[in-house]
């Protein structure tokens, strides 16, 4: 039988909100344990909470970008469960009327455009954090009580990890144009829950799923689809019936494991928190944030290719992520020539950032800087081999690229004189060559090429090198 693997999705994404959902305490990530707390984000009896504007502002950014429909109505509920890293022993989240729902994210897969459907996006607060590293024992670090989440559910839209990879980089990329959140994985800013089940393929039916909960990074999700669907498929050839449980990923190990079976909403006795006012949002509200939602990835990739003339693939490339978007413009705004910009931007950057383990955003040339270089390579004051070299150096040093060609001497050797006498004596000093051209091979002008670069250090401008190596051949050939 051919199975067919069946994903939904549930992301977690932290809002960058400088306050908490509730109350004043700061969301700053990394500070000391439980000092952003206070008698509301601890959940102290007789507190009362007070909804956070912004967000309710970003969570309707975030439903907008994902083409939901924002609810006019819709109200906070109290889910009851007992964890150690949630004192209040309740989330408040939403239940049954989430702020935005009905939304579509188009991801591309192998050129084939595919839809996949937004269920539901709630508002809801973060639990702290269980710290197991000490010897003595677990530690809880409240801090994260009340850090403002947008859940993003999806329909079970997904049919393997290359797909659910797809669109969860789509979502991030998303969510990172419109400035709701820095989806920060490293930092917890951005989780990723996998629902998945097995089915015959051509099936229109379900088959029982598991849930693998936080997944914080790509290369975590796929491994854990992987192997999960691995699991299913031997547990269904052996006959048995899958259990609808929560599982626990380990990304060191490489394994899954049962955590508890998959409890219902009814478990949670979600009843309409007494302490909040319902969201009433109105009509221009929402048009206002449409108005100001900035230009979106797909549409960025679009313009790319019609205002730029650039393939589609550097379009999609520059446009993974707003910063490396913004440079590029910044970039083409002072120098008008998208391809070689993007040539240099995809090809001779990552590797460099790599080397310095350097996030785009914190590269140290600027775009200015970068047009310069890239003036020297198009006016051949300097070989593209030399713009590489000048490249490393701008990275290492900050300097202008001007002034690193000054103090190497990179610059071309384009003068004539200065260039034949040196080829005049390579050429003399390899008779051999110019016998094998003369008898009708070509291959020892590379050779005398070669010689000519190696002469003056790289610096001869090939082409004029190019030249003059075959009027001087040419004249011992007689
Ligand atoms: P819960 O709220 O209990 O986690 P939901 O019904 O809201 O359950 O579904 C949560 C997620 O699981 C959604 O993303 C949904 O698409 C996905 N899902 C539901 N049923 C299945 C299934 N049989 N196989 C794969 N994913 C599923
Ligand atoms: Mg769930
Ligand atoms: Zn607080």
């Amino acid at each position: 039988m051919e199975y067919e693997i069946v994903i939904g999705m549930e992301i977690h994404v932290e809002l960058g909100t400088q306050t908490k959902i509730f109350c004043a305490c700061p969301t700053e990530f990394g500070a000391e344990e439980n000092t952003h707390t206070c008698p509301v984000c601890l959940g102290m009896p007789g507190v009362l909470p007070v909804l956070n504007e912004k967000v309710v502002e970003y969570a309707t950014r975030t439903g907008l970008a994902l083409n939901c429909e924002i609810a006019h109505y819709s109200k906070m509920d109290r889910k009851n469960y007992f964890y150690p890293d949630l004192p209040k022993a309740y989330q408040t989240s939403q239940f049954d009327l989430p702020i935005c729902t009905g939304g579509v994210v188009e991801i591309d897969v192998d050129g084939v455009t595919k839809e996949i459907g937004i269920t539901r996006i709630h508002i809801e607060e973060d639990a702290g954090k269980l710290l197991h590293e000490s010897s003595e024992g677990t530690l809880v670090d409240v801090n994260r009580c009340g850090v403002p989440l947008v859940e993003i559910v999806t329909e079970p839209d997904m049919r393997s990890a290359e797909e659910a990879k797809i669109f969860a980089e789509k979502v991030r990329n998303i969510l990172e144009y419109t400035g709701v959140s820095d989806c920060k994985m490293q930092e917890g800013s951005m989780r990723f829950d996998v629902n998945l089940s097995m089915r015959e393929k051509g099936s229109l039916v379900l088959g029982t799923r598991t849930e693998m909960k936080n997944l914080n990074s790509f290369r975590a999700l796929v491994r854990a689809v992987h192997y999960e669907s691995k699991r299913q498929i031997l547990e269904l050839k052996k006959g048995h019936r899958i259990i609808q449980e929560t599982r626990k990923w380990d990304d060191t190990k490489g394994t899954s494991s049962a955590l508890r079976s998959k409890e219902e909403a009814h478990d949670y006795r979600y009843f309409p928190e007494p302490d909040l006012v319902p969201i009433i949002i109105e009509e221009d509200y929402i048009a206002k944030i449409k108005a100001n939602l900035p230009e979106l990835p797909e549409a960025k990739k679009r313009r790319y290719i019609k205002e730029y003339k650039l393939p589609e693939y550097d379009a999609g490339v520059l446009t993974a992520t707003g910063i490396l978007a913004t440079f590029f413009e910044d970039a083409v705004a002072v120098y008008n020539e998208p391809k070689q910009i993007s040539n240099w931007l995809m090809v001779e950057i990552p590797p460099l950032l790599k080397e310095k383990e350097l996030a785009m955003e914190n590269i140290s040339i600027t775009p200015v800087q970068l047009v310069e270089l890239l003036k020297l390579v198009k006016n051949n004051t300097i070989s593209g081999t030399s713009g590489k070299e000048v490249l490393k150096v701008m990275f290492d040093t900050g300097k202008n690229p001007g002034d690193i060609v000054k103090e190497q001497g990179l610059a071309q050797m384009s003068d004539t004189v200065e260039l034949e006498a040196i080829i005049e004596k390579i050429v003399a000093a390899n008779p051999k060559s110019v016998e094998d051209i003369g008898s009708g091979s070509d291959k020892a002008y590379g050779f005398l090429t070669g010689q000519v670069m190696k002469a003056t250090k790289g610096q001869a401008n090939p082409q004029v090198a190019n030249e003059i190596i075959r009027a001087v051949v040419a004249k011992h050939l007689g």
